[in-house]
This record gives structure tokens, C-alpha cells and sequence, in this order.
């Protein structure tokens, strides 16, 4: 609504309505994206105390024909309002299995590739019949497949997805708590998931030499996933300080730019870091 009276409110907001529109546009190409071909996995190596790489996560990125290269963060969130997710999830879980296949040669057993699955895609009813399609179909070992979900995924039905989880942890399918300390979860809930990682997030590790409560949560998130008796990883780790310091806390599992930013399939090196030779 556009009023011309001196004292009335303006709804209309030019800026608001650009967003509006790039929002719009966005939507819209979405649906031709999966069919055209436009997304890409990127992998980004996690790796020990010595620089080995135990898998990699899997981070879409979208070419956009026009706009260049979009980042998940601006348009993830739409696919998830859409319903647009669902499709894009399963051909991210499909793309992942299938780079595992074409690395095989390259690979042990123990390698894994982890997948960020929106809370959206466990309210679907068929996710988990999905998913065991996938696997069988590319005749995947289920144990080097991971899932990497946020506090939001416990916002509602919660235990119909808790159900999923189990269902799919059967299979000897991974679950790692992504971004653990941002949201608002109750701790009650990490010993209903069946969890094999809490991942500490990088707004925590950003600071970590001179912000004692980041170093804290750190800490306390590390000895948290100690006595759960699961493994934690460390995202966006870039300094040697903070993985020193990481390291200190009892971490051992790191992901970041110190190691290597998110690349194609085809620039992952699957060699010790030199980074950590000396
Ligand atoms: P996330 O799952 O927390 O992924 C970590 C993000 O941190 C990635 O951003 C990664 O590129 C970035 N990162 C890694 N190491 C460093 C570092 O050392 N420093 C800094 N500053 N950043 C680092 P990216 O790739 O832009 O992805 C953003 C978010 O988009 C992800 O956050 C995830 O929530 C979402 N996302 C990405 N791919 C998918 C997907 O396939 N499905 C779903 N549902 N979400 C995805
Ligand atoms: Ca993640
Ligand atoms: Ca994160
Ligand atoms: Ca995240």
C-alpha cells in the first residue's frame, strides 16, 4: 500500500521490494535448477590431529546461469519455504553416493561423506525409503554416509523424526549435531538422538584465543560429546592456534580453511596435509 498523505505510514519500501523480487526470481529458477544441471557438491576435507583425511562434507553450490555462483545460505532457506528442499536433498544424498562410487579407487572403508539435511526433508514420509533407494541403488556402504542435522530439525514432531533417525542409524547411517550451541534445543534432547558427532561451530571457534565464554562453550561442548562417548569436530578452524588450542580442549577432528576451503570433487587431495608434516 502506497499512501500520499504527509503524516501516513509508506509501506511501500523500494529496498524491501528488490529483495522481494531477487526472492521471487530465485524461487522460480529453483525449480529448473535440479533439470538444467546447475547445483555442484563442493567437499570439504575433516581431518585428524595429523592432518589425515577421515571424509569430507558435502556443500552445494548453485550456478546460476545469470547470477554466477549462489551461495546455499541465500538460497537454501527459500527451497526449505517452498518445499523445493525435499528435491534438492535427495539429489544431494544421490550426488554424494555417487562421487563415493567414483572414489572408491581412492578411499578406504572408514571414508565418509557427510550431507546437510534440512529439518524439512524428516517431515516428509517418504525420506527413509528415499534414502535406502539411493543406497541400493548405487550399492553404497551405509556406514560411510553421514548426516548432518541442526537444533531446528527438533523444532516440531519431533519424535517422528527421532523415529527416522533411529530407523536410518539401523542402516549404519551417521548422524552428526551441526552448529550445536546456536540454536535454543533442550540438552534433554541429545540422548534421544542417536548422534555419533557433535560438530562445534564456527562462530565458537572464530574468537577462540581471546573470547574466554567462546573458549568455554568450546571446552564444555567437547567434554559434553566426551562423556556421550561420541566423536566431535571442530568447523572453521583456520588458524594453528585455534586448532592448538582445540587440540588442548581434547578435540580431534577439524574442518576449515586452514586445511582447505569447500572444492570440486576433483581438487580434494586425499594425501596427508603438508600443512601438518613439520
Ligand atoms: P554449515 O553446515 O554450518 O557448513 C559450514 C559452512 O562454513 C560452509 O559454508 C563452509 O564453507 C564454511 N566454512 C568451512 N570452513 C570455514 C572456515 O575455516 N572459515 C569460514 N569463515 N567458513 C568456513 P557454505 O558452504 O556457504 O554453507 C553454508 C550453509 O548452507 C551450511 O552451513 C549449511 O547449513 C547450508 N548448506 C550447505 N549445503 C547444504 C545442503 O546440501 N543442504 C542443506 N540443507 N543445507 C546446506
Ligand atoms: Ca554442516
Ligand atoms: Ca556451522
Ligand atoms: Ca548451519
Amino acid at each position: 500500500a502506497k499512501s500520499n498523505g504527509r503524516n501516513a505510514v509508506c509501506f511501500f519500501d523500494p529496498e524491501m521490494q528488490a529483495a522481494a523480487n531477487i526472492r521471487a526470481e530465485l524461487e522460480t529458477d529453483l525449480h529448473r535448477a535440479i533439470q538444467f544441471n546447475q547445483f555442484e557438491l563442493y567437499y570439504q576435507p575433516q581431518v585428524n590431529q595429523q592432518g589425515h583425511i577421515l571424509g569430507v562434507e558435502a556443500l552445494i553450490r548453485w550456478h546460476h546461469p545469470e547470477k554466477g555462483l549462489i551461495s546455499p545460505l541465500d538460497f537454501i532457506p527459500i527451497a526449505e519455504e517452498t518445499g523445493q528442499i525435499q528435491a534438492i536433498g535427495l539429489w544431494v544424498i544421490e550426488q554424494a553416493c555417487f562421487q563415493l562410487k567414483q572414489w572408491q579407487d581412492k578411499i578406504d572403508s572408514t571414508f565418509s561423506i557427510s550431507v546437510n539435511v534440512s529439518s524439512k526433508q524428516y517431515q516428509n514420509d517418504s525420506f527413509v525409503n528415499d534414502v535406502v533407494e539411493i543406497i541400493q541403488g548405487l550399492a553404497i556402504d551405509p556406514k560411510q554416509l553421514k548426516m548432518e542435522l541442526t537444533e531446528s530439525v527438533l523444532s516440531d514432531n519431533v519424535d517422528t523424526i527421532i523415529e527416522k533417525m533411529w530407523q536410518l542409524q539401523e542402516l549404519g547411517i551417521g548422524f552428526a549435531l551441526d552448529d550445536f550451541g546456536t540454536g535454543f534445543s533442550s540438552l534433554s534432547y541429545l540422548k534421544k538422538l542417536p548422534l555419533n558427532y557433535l560438530k562445534i561451530d564456527k562462530s565458537f571457534v572464530q574468537d577462540l584465543h581471546h573470547n574466554t565464554s567462546d573458549a568455554a562453550i568450546a571446552k564444555t561442548i567437547v567434554g559434553l560429546s566426551q562423556s556421550m562417548n561420541i566423536d566431535v569436530i571442530a568447523e572453521g578452524v583456520e588458524t594453528e592456534l585455534q586448532l592448538k588450542l582445540l587440540n588442548s580442549y581434547g578435540c580431534n577432528i577439524y574442518q576449515g580453511y586452514l586445511f582447505s576451503k569447500p572444492v570440486p570433487a576433483e581438487d580434494i587431495q586425499f594425501t596427508v596435509s603438508e600443512l601438518l608434516q613439520d
